[in-house]
């Protein structure tokens, strides 16, 4: 029989602490699956790391074997960086430590937790940290690219918070980078993404942002260009507990959106306030709904933050195929639309 990379790690790998998957493998399908079904890749090895040793050695096989290695936390990634045609996949989905420590305010997390499974152990000592707007999102890729949601205005990016990482390097060797020790690496993963090693466990600071004010609002499309001129001169003087952020869109065909707005195409605002006061939260909206028409829709309740956190998973399921383009601007002029 032909050796393949599964088959020679299993030999090499002796006693790893993991998964070892390979394509003859009835978790295979499962294995290589990402969030987005637009990326359709056959790595020859997925291999589920439970500790930081298991990391090391898989980079070793790689290495040895010369294949290419992609390392995957959440899977969400939109080009599919966490996977890899013919190489191997280091899955960090075993990785799922969270401690909260209340007293020094801070939450360590395992390289393979998704922002729900944080979102929800912080709030239980009614504290959060920022990450994006997608529970399902894995910590690892946002906090090593930057991290832009529902708290930035308050409380900075996710990277902003980033205050230690365990990494394993290329060459298997095991370091803490903090603005203490390896300086320069704790600088490049705040931004460089999965390119200075593998993030084993992060240590963020934490906030008291427990009760959010948080909904939508929405306007006619018609009026998108008076909704982004109103927006664009409204937030940056809004208090820096309230967040929101603009979206075109097309209302939900389902409860608890009114049916008779249901599949109208919108130009919306979505609002996330940091404290806990729905009056507070009202009067600091009302400059932007006092300079346009009145909407289709003004939502925004009082909901637990780690629910704010997951009201748009449901829009975003993994499994679709997906085609996303961005693009920066510096400011947004009158006739955006
Ligand atoms: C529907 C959707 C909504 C999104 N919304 C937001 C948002 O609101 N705000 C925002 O900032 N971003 C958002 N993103 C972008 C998202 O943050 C990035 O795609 C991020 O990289 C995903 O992280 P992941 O760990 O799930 O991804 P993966 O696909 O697992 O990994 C992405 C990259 O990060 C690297 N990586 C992952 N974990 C580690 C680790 N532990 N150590 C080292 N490198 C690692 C991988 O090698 C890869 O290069 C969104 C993406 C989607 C698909």
């Amino acid at each position: 029989m032909t050796s393949t990379p599964v088959h020679a790690a299993r030999r090499e790998l002796a006693g790893f602490n993991g998964e070892l998957i390979g394509p003859d493998d009835s978790a295979y399908h499962e294995a290589r699956t990402v969030y987005n079904a637009m990326i359709d890749r056959r790595p020859a090895l997925v291999a589920r790391c439970a500790d930081a040793d298991a990391v090391a050695r898989v980079i070793g096989f790689a290495r040895s074997h010369a294949l290419p290695l992609a390392v995957r936390g959440g899977g969400h990634h939109g080009a599919g960086l966490g996977t890899v045609d013919g190489g191997v996949v280091a899955d960090l989905s075993p990785l799922k430590d969270i401690h909260v420590d209340p007293e020094a305010r801070t939450v360590r997390v395992g390289g393979g937790c998704v922002w729900g499974e944080v979102d929800r152990a912080t709030h239980a000592h009614g504290l959060a940290t920022p990450s994006g707007i997608i529970s399902t999102t894995g910590v690892g890729g946002i906090a090593t690219g930057g991290g832009l949601g529902h708290l930035t205005r308050t409380c900075g990016l996710t990277i902003d918070n980033l205050l230690e990482a365990d990494v394993v390097l290329a060459d298997g060797s095991r370091v803490r980078a903090n603005a203490d020790d390896n300086r320069d690496l704790f600088w490049a993963i705040r931004g460089g993404g999965g390119n200075f090693g593998v993030v084993t466990s992060f240590l963020f600071r934490l906030h008291d942002v427990s009760t959010v004010i948080a909904g939508p609002t929405f306007w006619p499309v018609e009026t998108s260009a008076d909704v982004l001129a109103a927006y664009r001169d409204f937030l940056p003087r809004a208090p820096r507990e309230l967040n929101g952020f603009f979206l075109h869109g097309t209302v939900p065909p389902a409860p608890p959106f009114p049916e008779d707005i249901q599949l109208r195409k919108i130009a919306g605002v979505v609002w996330c306030h940091t404290g806990d006061d729905p009056e507070a939260a009202a009067r600091e909206m009302a400059p932007l709904l006092d300079a346009l028409p009145t909407p289709l829709l003004h939502a925004p309740s009082a909901m637990p933050h780690p629910d704010m956190q997951a009201m748009f998973d449901g829009l975003y399921p993994p499994g679709h195929q997906w085609y996303w383009r961005a693009d920066f601007v510096d400011t947004i002029p009158d006739d955006a639309v």
